[in-house]
């Protein structure tokens, strides 16, 4: 140790403090990785590997990114995972004594972006802690480019589920969390299975009960919970504890604009599993993972960031309060009907620049001139708004309205303050406007008279020796020069005196200009420190009206994305439904959203849906692949989420009797590459669905029980059906495409369970699919026709058709055969399938159901019973 460097003892001193971080070291122009971190850097960034000396016998490996460039580095660090620790200069090198003092000025983490070229615009970007007690789980998720933070808490068997559910939800960047076991399972696991994301362990006390009190309460500078509705919420009071002092200790800045904590109960929100979100589509598609096709693409038509971000939230957590949906569908509804007004707010909105991360970076302390300009601009469209707003009736927009500040203060402070087109740097100066400070007014006064003054000189110096071509020119060596071609030289007077020779001129300085010079040169160095500093108390003016920045933005994101539905909703002449808090789920003409946005308007085919929990409970849906079964039941699902989000629906008329949960289980998924069979997969799916579905839930079910053999496949979808449909364990709303035929023997039977099949058309060989959902059940499958129209060859298609006749055949002498009392009994799995698809039995049970117990006598009773054994004897 004694014989390193002093630079190098620095250096490893503060990577002490920062060992799970790649330390970016600021050396001159260049931040430097040494030893360890500069071996993983260059290799993940495929930059050169060099070493330096610091003072042991072999040199340190190093690598190194140029400071202006280094964002894009970083970014591509944090892409991968890592965590990037910032170390710059922290005094002045020509004040310090000795070796620079250096400092990490912060950690940047996956989870805690904020510059706004590494964020996704329209998208948010959380960390997450999550606090793993005895006795319950606590989640807290912050954004801060925007200063969001939110928690809740789950407890009892479910915790576990709740918290995957939340973690779909949320899809956090980062997550922090006490401990690496929860109940014997490993957490980490467990995570990392469900969510590719960067977990971390964080120091357990930070999650303790009285320091994260306290570390909240020192965060909010409140003196106690009351407010924040947090008291008696250990769970959530860890999580959030630990989540500011993680922030705390990477971000290193007060974190102001972090201003509010808002606890919500996962009951306010419709809760939608990872497999339902991913199978319905919502904010991506399955296969291609782009928003392109997925509802957001179809609802999105926000003109602002903020909005796109909040419309997004929207689709991720519909509602389950039918008063926050039906204000939202009121606001929709006058604004749809109004095409001038929707106009009028597009145009006004489409000049907002993203507030909420404005106001992130200047709480921060990180915002340019050019992003006050950009507030500037954005705060001058307000007045107009608020003025619109004011003609209007709808209690949420009024709402809307009121939350709106036109902040005009800050509007006229950047207005008189700071020059239109401000540079990228603040540390150059040309920030700030002559009449708003009358110093740099005079500054800039100065440096404009001495360049008049010199261009004067030059004229007169021309005129003194006769040289037309002399000029005066600066460069940062000489400063102000006089420059003479070689030719002219014998002209040059006696007093000038020789500083450089070019080529072909030589240059010249006289002590007028020297003077003149300083002049200048100090009041640019001095006005470029000046506007400096003048800048920083602006901003910092600002920053303490972030909150009133941030009501204004979040209500402009409401407005723009009620905007959004308000525009789909006209355009696509969606309706508006009728929400409330019976299970009635009726639909007429109802439309696929996205499917009818990809094709032509007038293809699609609309259809009706009736689904409740009585005798409309369990709809069985048969029908050819291909025939529209899948899409049916998406868009009976998708219209409950949009209701449900206040949205318009695509439909003639909705009753939307509200929804706890969607569930579906659509298509064998592809999880094979996380080592499960599609079967185990679906099977587990299907696990879910059963222990946390409710009466209140909807189910979609897409061929289940496929991934295994028939008969297993058709016990598991048979009991299935039994046990949804039964009011005694879910009785819930219930789709359910399927194959098995025979599952349609169950309409009459079991109670609430009714047949469709979606319609086709025989048109000689071939078949016609007409995607009119009509009551029964399907009678065949066309698998044959289906082939055929997907393309497969005519040879293979012939003889399908030949050895589908044989089986049929066969099938026809084989069920002959059963009816034959003198052969060898049948295995057992035959007879199970026997008894359950068809009814030996049916008159002994005739028998049973006639007999009228309360009216005949004990001896009649007997001689019955006696029939009945015998009955089955035979
Ligand atoms: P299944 O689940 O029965 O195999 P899908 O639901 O996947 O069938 O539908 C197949 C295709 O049929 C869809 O990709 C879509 O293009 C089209 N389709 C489905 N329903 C309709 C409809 N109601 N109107 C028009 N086209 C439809």
């Amino acid at each position: 140790m004694e014989n390193l460097t002093p630079m190098m003892r620095q250096y490893l001193a503060l990577k002490e403090s920062y060992k799970d971080s790649i330390l970016f070291f600021r050396l001159g122009d260049f931040y430097e990785m040494f030893f360890e971190d500069a071996l993983t850097a260059a290799r993940e960034l495929e930059i050169t590997l060099t070493g330096r000396d610091c003072g042991l016998p072999e040199r340190a490996p190093m690598c190194g990114v140029p400071y202006h460039a280094a964002d894009n580095y970083i970014a591509r660090l944090i892409e991968k995972g890592y965590k990037v620790a910032i170390c710059e200069q922290v005094e002045d090198p020509s004040a310090a004594k000795g070796i620079v003092k250096r400092d990490v000025v912060r950690v940047i983490t996956p989870g805690t972006l904020i510059d706004p070229h590494l964020l996704p615009e329209k998208e948010n970007n959380y960390i997450m802690s999550i606090f793993f007690g005895k006795s319950g789980i606590g989640v807290a998720f912050a954004d801060i480019s925007t200063g969001e933070i939110r928690t809740t808490e789950f407890f009892g068997t479910k915790a576990t589920a709740n918290l995957l559910d939340e973690l779909a939800k949320v899809n956090p960047k980062e997550i922090i969390m006490n401990d690496t076991e929860y109940n014997g399972v490993s957490i980490e696991d467990m995570i990392k299975s469900f969510l590719s994301t960067n977990i971390y362990v964080f120091d357990s006390w930070a999650f303790e009960d009285k320091f994260a009190e306290k570390r909240i309460k020192d965060h909010y500078k409140i003196l106690t919970l009351d407010g924040l509705g947090l008291i008696d919420k250990h769970a959530s009071i860890s999580a959030t504890g630990a989540l500011l002092e993680y922030l705390q200790q990477t971000q290193k800045n007060t974190l102001d604009h972090m201003n509010h904590v808002r606890f919500y109960a996962s009951e306010q929100y419709m809760v939608l599993d990872k497999f339902t979100r991913r199978n319905l589509e919502l904010t991506e598609t399955m296969r291609d993972k782009v928003k392109k096709g997925s509802l957001l693409w179809v609802l999105d038509r926000t003109s602002t960031a903020m909005g796109a971000r909040m419309l997004r939230r929207w689709v991720e957590e519909p509602l389950r309060d039918i008063e926050a949906i039906n204000t939202r569908l009121a606001a929709v509804d006058e604004m749809k009907s109004n095409i001038i007004l929707r106009e009028d707010f597009k145009e006004l909105l489409n000049q907002v620049y993203d507030l909420e991360r404005l106001a992130g970076r200047i709480s921060y302390g990180n915002a340019n001139g050019r992003d006050l300009i950009a507030l500037k601009l954005s705060l001058g469209v307000l007045p107009e708004i608020k003025n619109i707003l004011n003609g209007i009736h709808t209690e949420g927009l009024k709402d809307i309205s009121r939350q709106i500040d036109a902040l005009e203060d800050i509007h006229h402070l950047i207005h008189s303050a700071i020059i239109e087109n401000p540079p990228l740097g603040i540390k150059e100066g040309g920030l700030i406007k002559d009449s708003y400070h009358p110093e740099i007014a005079s500054l800039r006064e100065a440096i404009t008279n001495g360049k008049t003054w010199i261009t004067n000189l030059e004229h007169q110096e021309r005129k003194n020796t006769g040289i037309k071509s002399l000029k005066i020119s600066y460069n940062k060596v000489f400063g102000y020069y006089i420059e003479i071609t070689k030719s002219n030289i014998g002209l040059v007077p006696s007093h000038y005196e020789r500083k450089q020779t070019l080529a072909n001129a030589e240059r010249y300085i006289i002590p007028e200009l020297k003077e003149i010079e300083s002049k200048i040169l100090g009041a640019e160095e001095k006005i470029v420190e000046l506007e400096y500093q003048v800048f920083l108390q602006i901003r910092n003016v600002i920053s303490q009206h972030t909150e009133r920045i941030q009501i204004t933005a979040l209500a402009l994101a409401q407005l723009d994305a009620l905007l959004s539905f308000a525009e789909v909703s006209d355009k696509s002449g969606y309706v508006k439904p009728m929400i409330s808090e019976d299970n009635r789920l009726e639909i007429v003409n109802g439309r696929h959203p996205v499917v009818e946005r990809s094709m032509s308007f007038a293809s699609f085919v609309p259809n009706d849906t009736l689904l409740d929990t009585d005798e409309n409970r369990f709809a069985i849906i048969t029908g050819p692949n291909m025939a529209g079964k899948s899409t049916y039941m998406r868009q009976v699902a998708l219209i409950v989420l949009m209701a449900q989000i206040g949205c318009f629906v695509p439909a003639d008329q909705a009753f939307i009797g509200m929804v706890d949960r969607i569930f579906t289980r659509v298509g064998a998924s592809d999880d094979l590459s996380q080592g499960q069979s599609t079967f185990m997969v679906e099977m587990s799916e299907l696990a879910n669905i059963l222990n946390n579905a409710t009466s209140k839930s909807l189910i979609i079910l897409d061929e289940i029980g496929r991934g295994t053999s028939t008969y297993d496949g058709l016990s598991i979808a048979w009991a299935v059906v039994e046990y949804i449909s039964n009011h005694q364990n879910l009785g819930a709303r219930t789709l359910f495409a399927t194959h098995y035929h025979e599952l349609t023997e169950l309409e009459g039977i079991l109670e609430g369970v009714n047949n469709y099949c979606i319609s086709v058309k025989e048109h000689g060989d071939d078949i016609i699919f007409l995607r009119r959902i009509i009551p029964g059940g399907a009678d065949q499958s066309y698998g044959i026709q289906v082939a055929k129209l997907a393309g497969i060859t005519d040879a293979v298609i012939t003889r399908a058709k030949e050895i589908l006749r044989e089986l049929e055949v066969n099938d026809i002498n084989r069920s002959k055969q059963t009816k034959d009392t003198t052969k060898p009994a049948k295995k057992k799995d035959e007879q199970y399938q026997l008894t359950m698809f068809s009814n030996p039995h049916e008159d002994i049970l005739k028998e049973l159901k006639s007999i009228d117990i309360i009216n005949i006598t004990p001896m009649e009773a007997m001689n019955r019973l006696y029939k009945l054994i015998n009955m089955m004897k035979s």
